[in-house]
């Protein structure tokens, strides 16, 4: 069981919601702060541990500095998110570059700020050396299981999944990569997305550190570091259990002393996490501006879609606070839906909340991560700000983007071409 907390008492909430107006995002700095320092804490005993954080996640500058000046890395997966990482102070070594059916100049500039480039393909070697002239000292594959694992619902199943070498392709991956004279040599995988059986990223684990052994045998080429991806999952409903860091570390430990014999050691740990880092510790509040009766009851926000798209894509389940009303029963059903021309813009569906009225401040928990930053300009919606708690007072750390932001790429005069 989880229990739904708001980063501030609901009436200050809902008070600082009508001085700024809605809709709008807000974190909770402290709160994702502790989180950050409990996973490293967690994975203390793992010399020179690190979370790339996934920037995807929250592309936001002011919470990256706070997790690079807490020691995190970032993971980058396209060029713009290479520059914030960089403006965020993330030095090179601790930047990922994990791409996927990577342009030219992407690599191009990540082999310039040298930055860990993850490679998504056996070809992408060649790409790299025609490109960049050869390959970096460092360099990272990504590892699809196939077959040996199952995958989970977002992630999909890995023989159906595009990224990642197979399992027989990777040794001549490394071999080739030495040949061509890499001399650091990391492993990376991702197969999960928001999973909270521990048991899945344990059995990861065991699946990296048997191919650092596999690797060595066959090749003699000795892995430095291995990466665990992103994937591990939060307590969107109440009644889910977070993953505990310390228990989730532990099992790996035990995993590292018994699976890797003194030749293999150290072995550096990684993960790319970004949803269990933010996710739990963002709110997407939002204004009642109608309630509708028809063949069911429709509370329409002044958010939609297009500022949190998870609802709408995946089904997935956010849990909705209607601020001053927590002490009434949740006893009227309404489908919370946006305002965007598209009927799946909905944030939940037959959903049991107090009575709702015009004006009604809600919040939509858990949108601390893969909230904001899907978001999008359908129906020229304009995006929202977002704001950050700190000791100190609530920061604005985006503004809301405005008509002329929004018009700022297209050409009045049309140049010809
Ligand atoms: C999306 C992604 C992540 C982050 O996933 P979370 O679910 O936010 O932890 C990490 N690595 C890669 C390669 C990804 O695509």
């Amino acid at each position: 069981m989880t229990e739904k907390k708001l980063p501030l008492d609901s009436n200050e909430l809902k008070a600082f919601a009508l001085k700024v107006g809605t809709p709008f995002h807000i974190y909770d700095g402290r709160a994702i702060r502790r989180n950050a320092e409990d996973m490293k804490a967690a994975f203390s005993w793992a010399e020179g541990f690190i979370n790339y954080f996934a920037v995807k996640a929250l592309p936001n500058i002011a919470i990256l500095r706070l997790l690079a000046s807490l020691g995190f890395g970032a993971d980058c997966s396209s060029l713009p998110e290479l520059f914030l990482a960089r403006e965020a102070g993330f030095s090179p070594e601790r930047t990922m570059f994990s791409s996927n059916d990577t342009p030219d100049e992407e690599f191009l500039e990540a082999y310039r700020i040298g930055a860990i480039i993850n490679l998504d393909d056996e070809t992408h070697i060649s790409d790299v050396i025609r490109v960049c002239g050869s390959l970096p000292e460092t360099i990272s594959f990504r590892y699809n299981p196939g077959h040996e694992r199952t995958g989970n619902a977002i992630i999909g199943n890995p023989v159906e999944a595009k990224y990642g070498v197979t399992h027989a392709q990777l040794f001549r991956c490394y071999e080739t990569a030495r040949d061509k004279g890499v001399k650091h040599f990391y492993l990376h995988t991702m197969v999960a997305s928001n999973e909270l059986n521990e048991d899945y990223i344990v059995e990861t684990a065991r699946m990296l550190f048997t191919l650092v052994n596999e690797i060595w045998e066959k090749t003699g080429i000795r892995i430095e570091q291995i990466d665990l991806g992103g994937g591990i999952g939060i307590p969107y409903r109440e009644e889910d259990t977070a993953i505990s860091f310390n228990h989730l570390s532990d099992r790996i430990h035990a995993l590292y002393e018994e699976m890797l014999p003194p030749v293999l050691r150290p072995l550096r740990l990684s993960f790319e996490c970004g949803r269990c880092i933010t996710g739990p510790y963002g709110w997407l509040i939002a204004k009642v501006l109608h309630v509708a009766e028809k063949y069911k009851t429709y509370a329409g926000l002044d958010a939609s879609m297009a500022d949190l798209m998870r609802p709408a894509i995946y089904g997935a389940y956010h849990h909705i606070t209607v601020l001053g009303k927590e002490s009434k029963r949740a006893d009227h059903l309404y489908d919370v839906t946006g305002s965007l021309c598209e009927n799946n813009d909905k944030f939940a569906v037959d959903r049991a909340l107090p009575e709702l009225e015009k004006g009604d401040i809600i919040a939509i928990h858990d949108t601390g991560a893969h909230g904001h930053s899907m978001g999008f300009n359908y129906n020229a919606k304009l995006r929202h700000a977002e704001y950050l708690i700190e000791d100190d007072g609530i920061y604005r750390i985006r503004r809301s983007e405005t008509y002329e932001d929004y018009v700022r790429t297209l050409l009045s005069t049309p140049e010809r071409v």
